[in-house]
């Protein structure tokens, strides 16, 4: 049997293709977007994609479409953009991701497609998440919603409790499977952390509201403020309700505090209420809306913890004009969690990273603020259980950092609430739902559970990839009937 041909629209050869350099995401410069909330990465023009697009070596075997967690056919939405039909690679990469718009702009690209692109032996990898943001963009400008094709009903109802990337994820591919879908949210937005947590100039509302826009489209319903587990519990939603199937992706939003003294002084935020109150309650858009957090015009910040939500919470305190605006990590740069991009925009906007270094207690004046942190340098040790090397203090390294505001950003735990009114639901020992790592399978029949609340906080593509999984599950355990 002979090959397949392969045909390409892209004419150049590969060593030509590996000497175009990658091309440049135009942004705001940093010392101006440091004062705005506007969105830092402007996105391509049609000439910049189709340059980047170009450099793509159509892999025989394409790794990057083996380490993206939705499996996004990167060849062939590219070499769409290659072949000018920028609507076609939209479609091509909807085939497996509903929400294209966001996963370009915060999907950690060097952990998965990126990280694994051929180039990236030589030269900089491909630019996959600047070409799924630019077609995701172009869709929105140019595709009329009213005629996105249906699929014939198939009469079975599926709950989804939490609109993060998770949830919505699910809902997309179930409703494209012809299943009624409603998405319950607890908040008065949809979006989970994607529009509580990750500020405007990262990731815009009105991009997150365009992509709901797409799903209404498509057929998914929404009902926001109904806090399943008080408004309505499991068993109501599948015995009185008629749901077949719930789906829950209630994401770990529930804050972790250091355990040191001075943490319940004014002026000392977790990272959770500090960057709700910046989002949901519009103190972005100051003074358009009343302040709802502490002044910070000329005074100092520091951010305790080295991932987004650090960077996220620091950088949004300096556009809100903080004096001085500081990262205070405990291990060195090479052990951050935070997306590299976001890290390298941090330190051109002026935020002060202290590596090696963690507060052991909160100072405060006689009014009850904090006034300083009491921190401590540390050095790296052997591996702890994350295979990162343990930070170990050094004895005598004290030293006090004056502070009006500090926010603690080292990590989250699950949302309880379902777990505790969900009879037969098993959780492991830190309150996490046990589900099925192939098909998020819970231990009660027809429900399902996936993202954060599964794993404890990771990303949004791994959440998305286990509402896909979770979605397919759904819809064959509702046309078997098997469990
Ligand atoms: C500030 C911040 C920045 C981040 N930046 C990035 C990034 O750049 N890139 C990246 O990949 N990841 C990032 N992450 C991580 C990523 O956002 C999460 O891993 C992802 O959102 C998890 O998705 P999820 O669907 O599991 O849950 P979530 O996004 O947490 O959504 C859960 C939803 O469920 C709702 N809910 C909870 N309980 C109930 C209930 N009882 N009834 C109804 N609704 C309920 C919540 O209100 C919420 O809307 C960031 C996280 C934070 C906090």
């Amino acid at each position: 049997m002979t090959a397949p041909v392969r045909t390409s629209p892209n004419p150049l050869k590969a060593k030509d293709r590996m000497k175009l350099p990658r091309q440049h995401m135009p942004e705001q410069p940093p010392l101006l977007r440091a004062t705005n909330f506007k969105e830092v990465n402007l996105g391509y023009s049609e000439e910049l994609a189709r340059q980047e697009a170009l450099r793509c070596l159509e892999c025989a075997k394409p790794t990057c479409i083996d380490n993206c967690p939705v499996g996004v056919k990167v060849t062939e939405f590219v070499n769409l953009i290659v072949a000018g039909d920028y609507l076609g690679a939209a479609a091509k990469i909807r085939e497996d991701n509903v929400l294209p718009a966001i996963t370009g702009r915060v999907c950690p690209q060097e952990d998965h497609c990126e990280g694994h692109c051929l180039m990236a032996k030589k030269v900089e990898p491909l630019g996959i998440g600047y070409l799924e943001r630019f077609v995701a963009d172009y869709e929105q400008r140019h595709l009329d919603l009213s005629n996105l094709p249906k699929a014939v009903p198939t009469g079975k109802r599926v709950a989804i409790v939490g609109s993060g990337p998770s949830g919505l994820t699910a809902a997309g591919d179930l409703v494209q499977k012809g299943h009624q879908v409603t998405v319950f949210e607890a908040l008065h937005e949809l979006g989970g952390v994607l529009v509580y947590g990750i500020p405007e100039f990262r990731l815009p509302k009105q991009i997150i509201r365009e992509q709901i826009d797409y799903m209404r489209a498509m057929g998914v319903q929404f009902e926001t403020d109904v806090v399943v587990g008080k408004t309505v519990t499991i068993n109501e939603l599948v015995e009185e309700e008629g749901y077949h199937a719930v789906f829950i992706g209630t994401g770990a939003g529930a804050p972790q505090f250091m355990g040191i003294p001075g943490e319940h002084l004014n002026g000392v935020y977790s990272a959770n209420e500090f960057l709700t109150r910046i989002n949901l309650m519009h103190a972005y858009e100051f003074p358009n809306y009343d302040q709802p957090i502490v002044d910070f015009r000329g005074r100092d910040v520091a951010v305790i913890g080295g991932g987004n939500t650090a960077l996220d919470a620091i950088r949004s305190a300096l556009r809100l004009g903080a004096r001085k605006a500081y990262v205070l990590y405990r291990r060195s740069e090479a052990e951050m969690p935070a997306r590299a991009e976001e890290v390298k925009h941090a330190k051109q906007e002026g935020i002060e990273f202290h590596m090696l270094t963690a507060p052991v207690e909160f100072l405060s004046d006689d009014k009850g603020w904090l006034s300083s942190a009491r921190c401590i340098r540390m050095e790296l040790g052997e591996p702890d259980a994350s295979g990162r090397r343990r930070p170990v203090p050094i004895e005598g390294s004290e030293f006090d950092l004056p502070l009006a505001v500090a926010v603690i950003a080292i990590g989250t735990s699950a949302n309880p609430l379902i777990q505790s009114t969900t009879p037969g639901l098993k959780t492991n020992k830190r309150n996490y739902i046990d589900a099925d790592a192939m098909t998020q399978r819970t231990s009660r029949k027809g429900v399902f559970a996936g993202g954060d609340i599964v794993t404890g906080s990771a990303t949004v593509i791994l959440a998305m990839g286990a509402g896909r999984r979770a979605a397919k599950s759904i819809h064959e355990y509702l046309t078997t009937g098997e469990w």
